[in-house]
């Protein structure tokens, strides 16, 4: 049994914090690979280390003083040096990191530097080998990941390990230059890890014990998901459930290994697993609401249109023309309604209008702006019957109104258009009647 473990910025932000991620790592003899990211928060309103890297970056870039940001980013990992009692010092590597930003080598550079120097100080701190992403995770020439190359060679390269500390984040460009993936990106180098090895499970530790049901800031202490799919997870994220990076299920899918979200702080918490396929059932009907606010809908009607053949593909080319993309398309006979993201649709919102009418010659273009749309995700509803009955009973009672309602033909989700102002009583409605009374 081969775990691999990803520890986010917060599990990192100090020596209080690294000593409960020795602890986690050195319980388990399995944890062999561990892959950190650079110092986050210690507390709110703190600066992560990524951003005052950044920052700095920014100064050094406009050839002005960066000393200030640079000392306080030297601080950061001499208080862990200090607080952990380490013997290995970061002065070589802060000065060529110095000479470095004062050469313009680059914005990614500088910010893959934070989980670069965390890196070397987690190494020291296990006994572990330190392995620089730079030599083992590549980037083709459109800048996308080589997930081929870097699985094979990370892949020869851990072979001969036998403990090692990646850092997450960035890895080497095209051009030989460091490139760093989106933020967030630490989790997606867990997961290239973890392919690497054929892991059997990739533990990704934060500071939440895994996913709930529904937002926190919405529901008073949500219950916490015990399994998830990826296909839930992804339809979960795309609304906003936020707490892994998107891009990181598509290397340890490829190879069916479950991912086990955990919390630094609470390390007995058995977390979230996000598994390919199970067969537990979960203990709701749903296993997650989320959703997002900002969404435009342009109603399109014609009479006799469901006679009309291209009448569709002609109205979403318009939408096409102005690069926008649309999330969902209800329709009835005569009319079809286009759901959008408001901010991106408003600056091209007549242009649509005028090409919708040259193209598909409508009787009424109608727009309604501020809506929200709300997704109900679950595997078992596909086995259940009355699973949209309960939703429009619940959002009945809550009085509100359902302005849209669309289900994948996977029956994994029942997607819900409401007013942006209805927005988070309908998650509390939806969420109180799948989860609270049940009924
Ligand atoms: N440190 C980077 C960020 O703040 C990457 C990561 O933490 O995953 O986005």
């Amino acid at each position: 049994m081969l775990k691999v473990v990803k520890f986010g910025g917060s599990s990192l932000a100090d020596s209080a914090q690294f000593t409960k991620v020795g602890n986690i790592i050195k319980s388990d003899a399995r944890r062999k690979f561990v892959v950190p990211s650079a110092p986050g928060k210690r507390y709110k309103g703190d600066t992560k280390v990524t951003d005052l890297l950044y920052a700095c970056y920014a100064k050094a870039e406009k050839n002005s003083d960066f000393s200030s940001e640079f000392s306080q980013i030297k601080a950061r990992y001499n208080e862990i040096i200090k607080g952990l009692s380490l013997t290995v010092s970061l002065d070589d590597e802060f000065a060529e990191i110095e000479k470095n930003f004062k050469a313009h080598v680059g914005s990614d550079y500088a910010a893959s530097r934070g989980e670069y120097l965390n890196g070397i100080l987690m190494a020291a701190f296990l006994g572990f080998e330190f392995i620089d992403a730079r030599t083992v995770i590549f980037f083709n020439e459109h800048g996308e990941l080589d997930a081929e190359k870097t699985n094979e060679i990370l892949g020869k390269k851990l072979a001969e390990t036998e403990n090692a500390v990646v850092p997450g984040f960035y890895g080497c460009g095209a051009d030989g230059n460091i490139k760093t993936f989106s933020r967030g990106g630490s989790d997606i180098t867990g997961s290239l890890v973890a392919r690497a090895v054929h892991a059997d499970v990739y533990e990704n530790w934060t500071d939440v014990s895994g996913f709930l049901i529904a937002d926190p800031r919405i529901v008073d202490d949500p219950a916490p998901i015990d399994t998830i799919t990826y296909r839930e997870l992804r339809e979960l994220s795309y609304m906003g459930a936020s707490v892994l990076h998107e891009d990181a299920i598509f290397p340890v899918r490829k190879e069916g290994i479950p991912v086990n979200i955990r919390n630094t702080n609470h390390p007995d918490d058995p977390g979230t697993w996000i598994v390919e396929s199970t067969g537990k059932k979960s203990p709701f009907v749903i296993t997650g609401i989320a959703g997002k606010k900002g969404f435009c809908s342009i109603n399109v009607d014609k009479d006799m249109m469901n006679s009309e053949v291209g009448f569709g593909r002609k109205v979403l080319q318009a939408f096409e023309e102005s690069n926008l993309s649309f999330e969902h398309m209800p329709s009835g006979i005569d009319t079809m309604t286009v759901f959008v993201d408001q901010k991106a649709f408003i600056p091209h919102e007549q242009h649509v209008i005028s090409t919708i009418h040259k193209l598909a010659n409508p009787d009424t273009i109608d727009i309604e702006s501020d809506l929200a749309l709300i997704a109900v995700v679950g595997r078992g509803m596909k086995s259940m019957t009355g699973t949209a009955g309960r939703i429009f009973s619940a959002l009945a009672h809550a009085r509100i109104n359902i302005r849209m309602i669309d289900q994948g033909s996977s029956e994994l989700n029942i997607i819900i258009g409401v007013a942006n102002a209805d927005f988070e009583k309908a998650i509390s409605a939806i969420y109180n009647i799948f989860v609270i009374t049940q009924i």
